[in-house]
């Protein structure tokens, strides 16, 4: 499948048009660009003086540039802006605000190539992921832009059973945090934020630590596409300076998070404890995904969609498969085809044609994964490892790797990287592997891999997951066409870039 042809951004194809499009992107790669970012608070660039330098994750000697990170009193300031600025920003007409996403997203396309050098220095994403990260941040505008004017423009009249006519309006709650990671950190970052901004939210944005500079490009952008500079602000640091104070203060009105399950936990814990109304959370988290091969499957298209699903953005990608389970049947044919497979996996730079996996963020999540590929290795059995290319020492590679294990109970949580872990099962066993990843608590996404009817239907009627895949890889979800999020551990819902998401972020008033 090619969803990415139903998409409403661009579809920069790697054709003819490619050349000239990829000397853009080369005049952001040198060195000699470097981009300079701070808090933006009211439209000011705050100097807070704690300056951080921003490594490229395939070679830690080279910068993308520096970031100031916000300081208390910065945060505060940012939140008493926002607060002020609620009333207008809500009277506004929701198509004005939607009118401002379809300009940011204009903006976007124009700046495709400075955006894309960015996701290569900044977050170490290869090339095809980088076309796909600012199409589906354009994606998220465009979107969200249309389903503002659909359903917050007007209010919805209905008539009770007594035949008395009601009208009820959407609006927003009031001032919106917005916390994002940086695995897509142009994406989800801009997703949050628009969606809380059309619906009538003012916004305190805090992304991720390693990928702060594209988020400052897009808070520009967002400002330069009329959205007032009291409404939005961006506030780039640590989880104690910046996302404590977005969660504990008590105007916050709603909070949009993606993220790990146990930072999801602490801002509900958080927020409870202010001691003030109750409010919403849409919180995106973790999974630990399977892909379920039976005997009917064809082994080679079950090895291409398991090799692009768990090694693709070097596994980096919440919804990637981390364990496949494999028909015992057919399973000394497919195994053997995976290793194969992996054997071709290019580890590389991430702007070259030639990689398909690059570096993974940073030295904290290299040492989890060795770790765990180091614990993997004592306890059970290596299918394949890719190669490493001698450059890999300068920056946070990881190689993929797949081992073969007994059972998923063998895994504590995710591991958020390139590493896949096989199991063999027999066909008898199959309602009670789908209880097994169930009991897990995760419920994000699911492969299956099937030519029976009966059997798609029954993984599908009996798994509890967000996002279900049938003979297809499992990543990359496409807004408006497979709208992404879980259940359980893996998130509360509604989906990112569905039908119900907006609605989340607002307050439903009687006219
Ligand atoms: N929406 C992405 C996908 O379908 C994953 C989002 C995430 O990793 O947070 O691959």
């Amino acid at each position: 499948f090619d969803d990415r042809k139903n998409s409403f951004g661009p579809n920069i194809e790697i054709d003819s048009e490619w050349t000239p499009f990829k000397a853009k992107i080369d005049t952001f790669m040198g060195q000699d660009t470097q981009w300079r970012a701070f808090p933006i608070v009211g439209g000011e660039k705050v100097a807070t003086g704690q300056t951080h330098s921003v490594d490229s994750p395939y070679d830690h000697s080279q910068t993308a540039g520096q970031i100031d990170w916000a300081d208390a009193a910065t945060v505060t300031k940012a939140i008493d802006l926002a607060e002020a600025a609620f009333p207008a920003w809500s009277a506004r007409p929701a198509t004005e605000r939607a009118d401002c996403l379809d300009k940011v997203a204009d903006l976007m396309e124009e700046n495709y190539a400075e955006l894309m050098a960015l996701c290569h220095r900044e977050a170490g994403k290869t090339i095809q992921d980088s076309i796909d990260e600012v199409r589906e941040a354009v994606d998220f505008c465009r979107y969200y832009a249309q389903q503002a004017r659909s359903h917050f423009a007007n209010p919805t009249s209905y008539t009770d059973f007594l035949g008395q006519e009601k009208q009820a309006k959407l609006n927003g709650r009031g001032v919106f945090t917005c916390i994002s990671p940086w695995n897509f950190p142009l994406a989800i970052f801009t997703g949050q934020v628009v969606a809380a901004l059309v619906v009538g939210n003012t916004v305190v944005a805090k992304p991720a630590e390693q990928t702060s500079l594209i988020a400052f490009r897009a808070i520009e952008m967002l400002h330069q596409a009329g959205v007032p500079t009291d409404v939005l602000h961006l506030l780039p640091g640590d989880g104690a300076t910046v996302g404590a104070p977005l969660t504990s203060d008590k105007r916050i009105a709603g909070l949009a998070f993606t993220g790990s399950t146990g930072t999801a936990q602490l801002i509900n814990r958080t927020l409870a404890a202010r001691g003030v109304a109750p409010v919403p959370v849409i919180a995106e988290t973790g999974g630990q995904n399977a892909m379920l091969v039976d005997s009917t499957s064809l082994p080679e298209q079950v090895v291409r969609d398991a090799v692009r699903s768990a090694f693709a953005s070097a596994g980096q990608r919440c919804s990637a498969l981390r364990v496949l389970f494999v028909q015992a049947d057919i399973a000394d044919r497919v195994i053997p085809m995976i290793k194969g497979a992996m054997q071709e996996q290019t580890v590389g730079l991430p702007y070259l044609h030639s990689t398909d996996v690059g570096p993974v963020i940073d030295k904290k999540a290299q040492d989890m994964l060795l770790e765990h590929i180091e614990r993997m290795t004592k306890e059970s059995k290596l299918i394949a490892q890719a190669e490493l290319p001698d450059f890999a020492k300068n920056g946070t590679f990881v190689a993929p790797t797949a081992f073969e294990i007994s059972s998923i109970d063998q895994l504590t949580d995710e591991k958020f990287g390139p590493i896949l872990h096989v199991v063999r099962y027999k066909a008898r066993d199959l309602d009670k592997i789908i209880d097994t990843i169930n009991n897990s608590g995760f419920g994000l996404t699911m492969g299956v891999h099937s030519r029976n009817e009966t059997t798609c239907a029954r993984i599908a009627s009996r798994a509890r997951v967000g996002n279900l895949y049938i003979n297809r890889d499992q990543v990359g979800a496409v807004v408006g066409v497979q709208p992404f999020g879980g259940q359980g551990l893996s998130g509360t819902g509604p989906k990112a870039g569905g039908p119900h998401y907006l609605q989340r972020f607002a307050i439903e008033q009687d006219l």
